[in-house]
């Protein structure tokens, strides 16, 4: 099991803790004002209801900050709190990035974090689907600068010269019968999804690029996997072969257990 204190989940976690403190804080100060202001009696109930009404959200979501928690340190689902991933991507992490720029906390360091975050919550439903159920999608810049063939609408046309790992990958593919697609950028990536209309995805790409991805395909669970630049971004980038192959087997179903019990559905995280 990952150690989820590693630097890079703690500082999402800390982040969330503070913005969650923050809104609190917030809370009870204007809670404070709107008494000294003393409103008249229908006005000063109605704000009072709302003000109780946004602390117990508050109360609620820093309950479920801490049930996080323990379920990133177990590995595995506590309660329904893997299904909490919605409230993650599309509430927390925005708010995340507000506090890291109050902070002065670079973002792609925000980025990484979130898509740790984001992975083990997803790992921790143990979601399983069939091997043509699973999208894994590829960043354009990982096919060598110079090479002419067209991989972008099927990575078949590659004709194996070697200078990159589109190869590995028509491999892969083949090894395990899921559908590998390079994308150009988000947009393509976001139609794929459209039209493939996967149960999972695999995904490698930049910190900003798989954020965004993660934050436009949710519902949908996708486990992230950050790309190598060693010569710097958008150029001849590269990846790590053996995290993409745990990634799929993490979703997909072994070929005999296919056929002796159901895939659990997919429901959404
Ligand atoms: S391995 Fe394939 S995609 Fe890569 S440079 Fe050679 S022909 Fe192009």
């Amino acid at each position: 099991m990952e150690e989820y204190s590693r630097p890079k989940k703690r500082l999402f976690i800390g982040l969330m803790s503070a913005a969650v403190a923050a809104l609190l804080l917030v809370g009870g100060v204007f809670g404070l004002v709107l008494k000294g202001v003393g409103l008249g009696k229908a006005m000063g109930a109605l704000f009072m209801s709302l003000l109780i009404l946004f602390l117990g959200f508050l109360v609620i979501a820093a309950a479920g900050v801490l049930l996080l928690v323990l379920t990133l340190y177990k590995g595995r689902e506590i309660l329904f709190l893997g299904r909490l991933r919605g409230l993650i991507v599309k509430v927390i992490y925005p708010m995340t990035l507000f506090l890291g720029a109050i902070f002065r906390i670079p973002r792609e360091r925000i980025q990484e974090s979130f898509v740790e975050v984001n992975n083990q919550l997803v790992r921790s439903r143990r979601i399983k689907v069939k091997h043509d159920r699973l999208l894994l999608l590829m960043p354009h810049c990982i096919q060598n600068n110079e090479c002419r063939m067209r991989v972008t609408g099927d990575i078949r046309n590659c004709e194996r010269c070697g200078l990159c790992r589109i190869p590995d990958l028509i491999d892969l593919g083949e090894e395990y019968g899921v559908d590998i697609f390079v994308a150009t950028g988000g947009t393509l990536a976001r139609r794929l999804i459209e039209e493939k209309r996967p149960q999972a995805v695999v995904a490698v790409a930049c910190k900003r690029d798989l954020t965004s991805g993660i934050f436009d395909a949710y519902p949908l669970p996708v486990l992230g996997i950050l790309n190598e630049r060693p010569f710097g971004p958008c150029i001849n980038t590269d990846f790590d072969l053996e995290k993409v192959k745990e990634s799929i087997r993490h979703f997909v179903v072994p070929e005999k257990e296919t056929t002796e019990r159901p895939v659990e559905a997919v429901s959404g995280t």
